[in-house]
């Protein structure tokens, strides 16, 4: 509790925890970079399933953005071990006191949902491109990752009374999640527009959570 606030806020976030996450932005990154490469290496064609698989990886960030958001509003208690201080706790915080989201910085805001993409580019590193099926599974991890890793980014600038003019374009456009939609989550009976990632599933309707 801060004591200028009446309101729960975001934990401050000690050295050793942001040199983790920059190493996690920096990580995620590189194994971007590293599979740009893969790619480009790769000596077999690029078939037209694959422009599947980009349709198919990004739609499911967007739905998973969704299902991680709705558990974190919804389940368990934010004592948890390990996942309650850095995962359940600022979704609770958020839905008490929204506007402290703006206070949280670029690495803070990012760090969290690039540790979970290392894991994902990980594991893609681990198939190789030889056959068919495996080129569409990595290209449908690594469209995952990318669409899915400014998840919270995006989250934040829709909290953002003026966004950067680009970004409230993207905004209008319907490209990334609008502030009018995500308004619509933060008010009874919160059910609706959980999918953040880009906002695109946000019809999908999730049981209620209670405030
Ligand atoms: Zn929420
Ligand atoms: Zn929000």
């Amino acid at each position: 509790m801060s004591a200028n606030s009446a309101f729960p806020v975001h934990d401050e976030v000690g050295w050793g925890l942001r040199a983790f996450e920059v190493s996690c932005i920096a990580g995620a990154a590189t194994l971007f970079f590293v599979h740009c490469m893969r790619f480009v290496s790769c000596k077999a064609s690029f078939a037209w399933p694959l422009g599947l698989a980009v349709i198919v990886g990004a739609l499911s960030a967007d739905f998973t953005s969704g299902i991680v958001h709705w558990f974190c509003d919804t389940w368990f208690h934010d004592t948890l071990p390990f996942l309650g201080p850095r995962f359940l706790r600022p979704f609770r915080v958020h839905h008490v006191n929204p506007d402290d989201f703006l206070r949280r910085d670029f690495i803070d805001t990012n760090g969290d949902v690039s540790m979970l993409v290392i894991a994902v580019l990980l594991t893609a590193l681990l198939i190789p491109l030889e056959t068919a099926g495996e080129r569409w599974l990595v290209v449908y991890l690594v469209t995952f990752s990318l669409v899915g890793w400014p998840t919270n980014q995006i989250h934040q600038w829709a909290h953002r009374p003026q966004p950067p003019r680009w970004i409230a374009r993207l905004q209008q456009l319907g490209l990334i999640l609008s502030r009018p939609a995500h308004q619509e989550h933060h008010v009874a009976p919160y059910s609706k527009n959980y999918c953040i990632a880009k906002g695109w599933l946000k019809f999908i309707f999730f049981p209620a959570w209670k405030p």
